[in-house]
């Protein structure tokens, strides 16, 4: 799976880093950024589907 993350509408809740860490962290600008670009960790799912903005884009 590919994950993106559209940094216009993030909020940098943190609940993608809680759900899903080795794949998202906050960066300095203080929105998600993606770790990999390529995972087959589930927890994307669940990060996409829990995000507040629908930020998350899993391919
Ligand atoms: S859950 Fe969504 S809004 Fe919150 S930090 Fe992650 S991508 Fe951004």
């Amino acid at each position: 799976m590919k994950v993106s993350v559209d940094k216009e509408t993030c909020i940098g809740c943190g609940v993608c880093v809680s759900l899903c860490p080795d794949v998202f962290e906050i960066g300095d600008d203080g929105k998600s950024h993606v770790k990999v670009k390529e995972t087959n960790n589930k927890c994307v799912i669940e990060a996409r589907d829990s995000c507040p903005t629908g930020s998350i884009k899993v391919e």
